[in-house]
Parts: structure tokens; C-alpha cells; sequence
């Protein structure tokens, strides 16, 4: 079972060219992608080529009705120099729950992991060998029908290229609290990493940068009351020594970073809470002195403090970047499984 992979080899590798010590998250690709087609109600012609530029029909469906979905995950290497992915299944899972709710075909969970698996080992020598640094991996999806009629794409592309990437250096966030735009509603998109949820945030989020702050924290559509995530990130608050998220109601994406820092917790015997939050306990909890921390987790900047949220019912101001933070703590935890550092008794690394 499975399917299979051809394979053509670029001429000669652009790897000897890289900038490492000027690294834009990115912007650098490696050698090869990976593509597979699906037509005629199945998926053919899986092939690693060079990276090159992909040739299209000005009416692939994906660029007029947006039905493209992506993922994002990260190759290490560990210290015997074995390639490490980081519970790939999720991607997978997922991936397919993106699909679905854009009306594209799935791939097989083991044909997506077996894609990435391949791709990656031509790539070994990409994966930088440098503290912090790791080969980003970019698998999407997209109808690729070749007439502009609305409907469910019966041809479809699958891609996956890799870029090297460095430490993600983030000052602590700013943050404004949404009491007007939204990123997902129920019924919606919102748990799908699907394209269009990205592209309608950028002007929100443009206008917000112009008054210094990063980025957004999305509220519900209805009353801007409760909280959904961070930007492009799952959020967390520390209250009282307990960690609160947002539950998963279908408006947020269910972050592999948030499920493992949610089982890491858990096992640590932190307090952990998934429920509704509302933007007033946050306020309220502020005021009383109980709300010591906030954090976005994702698989880009892993975990990312935030300093400061406001809306129109004021600053939070906070010193989320402490030395002793309940965030920092967590991450270097979490960065130690990912690294194989330490024993892997969850089963989550995938190695070769
Ligand atoms: C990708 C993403 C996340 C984080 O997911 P991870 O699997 O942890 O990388 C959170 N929210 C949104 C909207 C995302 O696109």
C-alpha cells in the first residue's frame, strides 16, 4: 500500500549559497517539492522534481474560490544526526480535516507522513545543523480544476516544499483585543488551515501595526466576548497558577503546539482549564492581581509571550517574558522533546 514516489535530481544543489547568518523566515527554499495530482477520482503521478515554479490555468479553481488548505511543521536534527518530525500524524489528521471542509480530496494519513519522509531524507543536508534552526515544512493543497465554475474541484494538487529557518527571535507581543473585526464564526471555517482565514486578517491586523501593536486577539463575531486565539496562534492565560484556553468549538484551530503544551502540563500537574474565556474575566482577573501570564503557542515561534492587551476597556500590561515564566518554562521543555533530548515516552517523535 502507498503510493509511489519517482524521483528526479536537480543538477546541483543551491545549499553551498546560503546566507545562514541572514536567514529570512521563508524566503530560502531547498532543492526539491514534492507534487501529486489528483484527476479521474484518484491521486496520481506523486514525483519529487526540482523546485521550480508550478505552471497553471489562469482558471485554477483554488485562485477564484480559495479552496486551498496548508500546513506547517518542522524537521530538527538530533544529536546523532537522525532527522526528527514532531508528531506528524496531527499534520496529517488534520490536513484531511482541512480538506474536507473545502470540499478537496484527503490523502491517505500514510501517504502524507511517507510524502514528507521522502521529500525530507533528499533534503537531509538542509536541515541546519545550528542551535535553533530547523528545516520548515510547507505541505498545501489546492482544487486545481481549469474552469471557473463554482463547484467542488474534481482535480486537485498536492505540494510540499521546505525552507531552512532560523531561531524565531520575537520580542514579547503587543496585542489588540477584537471589538470589531472577526476571524472565524461557527458554522464557519475557523478550524481549518484554510487560506481565505489568513487573507481577510492582513488588513486588520495592517491598520493595527500603523498604532504599534502585532497582532490581534480574535473575539467571537456575536458579542467580541469571548476569546478564540492569537494572531496565527492558539492562546493560553495563567490565572491563578491555572492555564486557560479557549476549548475548541470550531473557531479555532487545534494547534499541535496546544495540544502537546495542554498533555505537558497535564503531566507536570499544572492546573489546566479548556473552557469558554471571556475578555471580562481577563480584565477582571488583571484587576485582582490572579492574571500573571498570556502566550500564544504555535509551530513557528513555538511559544510566544505577551505583554500587553488592550481594548477599549484599557491596558493589561504584563511581564509574561519573566525569567521564571510559566511560558518559558514550558518551551524549553517542549524544545528538549522535540530535539530528542529527552526520552521520547510519548512516542511523538517520528525519526530516520
Ligand atoms: C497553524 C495555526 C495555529 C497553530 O497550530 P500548530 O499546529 O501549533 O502550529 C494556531 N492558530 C492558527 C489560526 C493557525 O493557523
Amino acid at each position: 500500500m502507498g503510493w509511489f514516489i519517482s524521483v528526479v535530481r536537480a543538477e546541483s544543489s543551491k545549499l553551498s549559497k546560503v546566507d545562514w547568518e541572514n536567514l529570512q523566515f521563508g524566503r530560502v527554499f531547498t532543492d526539491h517539492m514534492f507534487i501529486a495530482d489528483f484527476y479521474d477520482g484518484a491521486w496520481r503521478d506523486a514525483r519529487i522534481i526540482p523546485f521550480g515554479d508550478l505552471c497553471l490555468s489562469p482558471a485554477f479553481s483554488a485562485i477564484h474560490y480559495g479552496q486551498s488548505i496548508f500546513e506547517g511543521m518542522k524537521a530538527q536534527r538530533g544529536k546523532d544526526g537522525d532527522v526528527l518530525l514532531f508528531r506528524p500524524n496531527l499534520n496529517a489528521q488534520r490536513f484531511n480535516i482541512s480538506a474536507k471542509r473545502m470540499a478537496l480530496p484527503t490523502i491517505p494519513e500514510e501517504d502524507f507522513i511517507s510524502s514528507i519522509k521522502a521529500l525530507v531524507d533528499i533534503e537531509r543536508n538542509w536541515i541546519p545543523n545550528r542551535e535553533n534552526h530547523s528545516l520548515y515544512i510547507r505541505p498545501f493543497l489546492f482544487g486545481n480544476d481549469s474552469f471557473i465554475g463554482v463547484k467542488p474541484p474534481e482535480n486537485a494538487r498536492f505540494v510540499i516544499f521546505c525552507c531552512p529557518v532560523g531561531p524565531y527571535y520575537s520580542t514579547p507581543l503587543k496585542v489588540m483585543i477584537s471589538e470589531k473585526y472577526v476571524r472565524a464564526v461557527p458554522g464557519g471555517a475557523g478550524f481549518a488551515k484554510a487560506a481565505g482565514n489568513y487573507g481577510a486578517t492582513l488588513m486588520p491586523v495592517k491598520e493595527i501595526k500603523e498604532q504599534g501593536y502585532d497582532q490581534y486577539l480574535w473575539t467571537d463575531a456575536f458579542e467580541h466576548r469571548y476569546i478564540q486565539e492569537v494572531g496565527t496562534m492558539n492562546v493560553f492565560f495563567v490565572i491563578n497558577d491555572v492555564i486557560i484556553t479557549p476549548e475548541l468549538d470550531g473557531t479555532l484551530l487545534d494547534g499541535t503546539t496546544r495540544d502537546t503544551l495542554l498533555h505537558l502540563f497535564r503531566e507536570q500537574g499544572t492546573k489546566v482549564d479548556e473552557r469558554k474565556v471571556t475578555v471580562d474575566e481577563i480584565y477582571k482577573a488583571y484587576n485582582d492581581g490572579t492574571l500573571t501570564e498570556c502566550f500564544g503557542s504555535g509551530t513557528a515561534a513555538v511559544v510566544s509571550p505577551i505583554n500587553l492587551l488592550t481594548s477599549s476597556h484599557g491596558d493589561i500590561i504584563l511581564k509574561s517574558d519573566r525569567e521564571d515564566s510559566v511560558s518559558r518554562h514550558i518551551k524549553k521543555k517542549l524544545t528538549e522533546y522535540k530535539l530528542g533530548i529527552r526520552q521520547d515516552h510519548h512516542n511523538w517523535l517520528v525519526r530516520f
